[in-house]
């Protein structure tokens, strides 16, 4: 089963709210904004730390990888 299809299966913990994918770093609860990381192409579907933490960093990279796709070399 493809990735992109494997996320419409899962659902937030915390509200069973459907997930966006944000490449394969991380999963995004589309009610709560939940964060949950994805490990080895294994999502963490945990509420705890590791939501919090993890899931915000693997966000936040994925954000920076795409905007440095976008416009390179703009500040350093
Ligand atoms: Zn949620």
């Amino acid at each position: 089963m493809a990735y992109e299809d494997l996320i419409k299966y899962l659902r937030c913990p915390a509200d069973r709210a459907p997930l966006d994918a944000f490449g394969q770093a991380v999963l995004v609860c589309t009610r709560c904004g939940n964060a949950y990381p994805v490990r080895d192409g294994v999502p963490v579907m945990l509420i705890d730390e590791a939501v919090q933490r993890e899931g915000a960093e693997a966000l936040k990279r994925y954000k920076a990888d795409a905007s440095a796709g976008e416009s390179d070399s703009a500040s350093e």
